[in-house]
């Protein structure tokens, strides 16, 4: 788990001047389970930071990732880019219908992870391993709805 001194020295390493603003992405991405999106940290650290453009949050992200110190997963049904601070290996596990990311512990994971520098030397600096399904809560509500859905879900299927 990436802590916030991680994250800080790594901007600073990176020649980033570190301010309240970049400090506080920090903070916030070490802090948060839920994987947020860049949109997500802006509209939470904006009230705190009227300064805070968008641009810096993206910035800040993008060093972040080149130094391994975040990661990048896809998208959870959402086509918005969810990050991630917990660097060691783990399994996320994103629904389609509400965008919540969980993390999985895995040992699978961990030992994929040393089976694949063994096997090509590479010093890893991230991966993204996103699982991606329905939540139990989503599941609920669509078997509530699909009566209505059936119809339209067959005729998608079968293009
Ligand atoms: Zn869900
Ligand atoms: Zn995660």
């Amino acid at each position: 788990m990436s802590n916030l001194t991680t994250l800080t020295s790594a901007l600073q390493k990176a020649g980033m001047r570190l301010t309240p603003q970049r400090t506080a992405i920090c903070e916030l991405l070490v802090k948060s389970p839920d994987h947020p999106t860049a949109a997500a940290i802006y509209e939470t650290l904006k009230p705190h930071f009227s300064s805070l453009s968008l641009a810096t949050v993206y910035n800040t992200l993008d060093t972040l990732i080149g130094l391994g110190a975040v990661n990048a997963l896809g998208h959870a049904g959402d086509d918005k880019v969810h990050y991630d601070a917990d660097t060691e290996p783990h399994v996320n596990l994103a629904c389609l219908s509400c965008s919540r990311i969980v993390d999985i512990p895995s040992e699978h994971i961990t030992h994929l992870d040393s089976e694949i520098t063994t096997a090509t030397g590479y010093k890893l600096l991230g991966a993204r391993v996103l699982y991606y399904g329905l939540c139990p809560a989503c599941q609920k509500k669509q078997s509530k709805t699909s009566k209505n859905s059936e119809v339209f879900s067959s005729a998608s299927r079968t293009k």
